[in-house]
Formats: structure tokens, sequence, C-alpha cells
């Protein structure tokens, strides 16, 4: 494979399909990264993953509509498909699928995949009808791209588990796989929304990142308390100037539902407001026995 060519861009679910069953008929393991593009350093870890495990990889581009609310980022949300390209070419990418909004939601459509009772919290608490649209598009963009591998982030905490539960109860025939969360140096989680931040505001926004290390430390040290962990990151981003805040909470991994003791694995999930921009970033919490 030319490592410095663009990937071919597929733009059609029947074309799409045809390329996926042929790299399966001649042995080869799909790997299927979704994405809505803007991609950064993240995006990238996760084609990477799929070149390590899989021998033929799709990234998908959509800004899936159905996952924004009305008063959401839509219409504003960065499509920058030819630097896509190009970052794309730096990697083993096989194929890239960019559907147009047509070709996925055609005139008529009116099925959707009814997300489980973990999309009910936190994000989906916030933004009503958001996991709605992911399962939906995510269910549609499998059967697009029936990949034997599906590739997400860890950045996406909740977005990963209602994903893992939907392909679980719906018998979807993908194996899910959830990487690391990519940072930036300075430690923000890599995100495709920071472009939107000015210089003032990305500094407040590493309030989030350092409210999941002291909540880290907290449960390093010995506290087992998860009010006194949460607390503590709503301190370090008030401090850090961040009071715009949706939720902070210490939750089970598997249910989301939140903790009052930290007895085993955990995951911390905060969102919230930098001026405009709403962040979101999480940690695993690992207590030591
Ligand atoms: P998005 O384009 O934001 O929908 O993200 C596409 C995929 O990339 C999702 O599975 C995200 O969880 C994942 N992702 C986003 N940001 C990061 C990051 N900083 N590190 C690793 N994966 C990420």
């Amino acid at each position: 494979m030319n490592a410095s060519k663009t990937p071919p861009v597929i733009h059609t679910i029947a074309q799409m399909r045809r390329a996926v069953r042929a790299a399966q008929v001649a042995g080869q393991r799909v790997g299927v990264v979704p994405t809505m593009g803007a991609l950064h350093e993240g995006h990238l870890s996760l084609a990477a993953a799929s070149n390590r495990e899989c021998d033929f990889t799709v990234v998908t581009i959509f800004v899936n509509p159905t996952q924004f609310g009305p008063r959401e980022d839509f219409a504003k949300y960065p499509r920058t498909l030819e630097a896509d390209l190009e970052k794309l070419a730096t990697l083993r990418v096989d194929a890239v699928f960019a559907p147009s909004n047509e070709e996925m939601y055609p005139p008529g459509f009116s099925t959707y995949v009814d997300p489980p009772t973990a999309a009910t919290l936190w994000e989906g608490a916030c933004r009503p009808g958001h996991f709605r649209g992911v399962t939906t598009v995510v269910l549609k963009l499998f059967l697009a791209v029936p990949a034997d591998v599906a590739y997400f982030g860890h950045k996406d905490y909740q977005q990963s588990v209602v994903i893992r539960r939907m392909v679980e109860d719906l018998n979807a025939p993908v194996e899910i796989r959830v990487m690391p969360t990519l940072r930036d140096p300075d430690g923000l989680a890599m995100s495709s929304r920071n472009v939107y931040l000015s210089v003032e505001e990305r500094q407040r926004a590493l309030a989030l990142s350092r409210g999941l290390q002291l909540a880290e430390q907290r449960v390093a040290l010995g506290e087992r308390d998860a009010e006194v962990v949460r607390l503590g990151m709503v301190e370090t981003l008030h401090a850090g100037g961040v009071t715009d805040i949706d939720y902070v909470a210490v939750v089970d991994p598997d249910t989301l539902a939140p903790l009052e003791q930290l007895a085993g694995p955990a995951v911390a999930l905060i969102a919230a407001r930098v001026g405009t921009t709403r962040l979101i970033d999480n940690c695993r919490l690992l207590p030591s026995s």
C-alpha cells in the first residue's frame, strides 16, 4: 500500500459494501473507524489500531445530523475533508466512506434505534435525542461497512458503553474495541471541537484534565468516598475558571450509575462549557484493593 497516497473515497453504501465484502472474501479482516471528520491524532490512533489488528481499514467521515440537538453546532461543525484525507495518507487506510446526508437519510427515512438504558444518563440527559441519533447512525454505518471490528475512543466513554450494549442487544456481528484517549501535551483531550476555543478558553479548558488527574491521584492515595473525589473535581473546575458545568460524576463503568463508594473500577466523567464550547472528558479510577 502506498503510504503517501490519499485513500480512495467511497460515497455510496452499495459500493462500500462491495469493497468490504471483496476484502472479506479474500480472507481479510476488516476494521472500521466511525468519525465525524475534522480528524486529529486521536482519530488517527484508532485507524492505526485498525491497521495493527486488521488487513483492511475503513474510516467513515459523516457529520450525523440526527445526533445534534436543534440548538447545537451541526451547521458550524468543522468539515475539512481534504485535510482529513491528507492526514489519513500518512497511514495505511484502504477506503474512506463519506456518504452524503441523502445517502444516509433519504426522503421518507423514519426508522430509529431506541438506545439502551445507559443512554438516559449524563450526555443523554443533557442532550435529548443525542444517543438515538448515535445508535441509529452507528448501526447504519455497521450495515454499510460490514466490518469485523469497529474502533471507538474512550474519550466518548458513555457512547462506547451505549454502543457495546446496542451491539450485544441487537446481535450486530461486529467486535467493539475501545482505545485510549489521546491528549495534547498540556493534558487537554483532543477533540474536533477544540478549534472553537480561544487562547484564553483553551487555558481554562485545562481544568477538566486537571480535575480528572486529581481524582486519579486521590483514589491512588486511598480515597474511597466517591463524593469527596467528585467534589475535588468540581473545586478544580471552579478554581480554573470553569463554572458552566453540565455534570461531574463518579460512576460504575458498566451501568454508569453514580457510585457512593469506590470498591472497584470506576469512571470519572466531566461535561462543561468553556465559553460557548461544550467539552467532555473522563478517566478510569482504579482503587487498588
Ligand atoms: P468524533 O469524530 O468526535 O465523532 O469521534 C470519532 C471517534 O474518535 C469516536 O470513537 C471518539 O471517541 C474518538 N475520539 C475522539 N477524540 C479522541 C481522542 N482524543 N482520543 C481517542 N479517540 C478519540
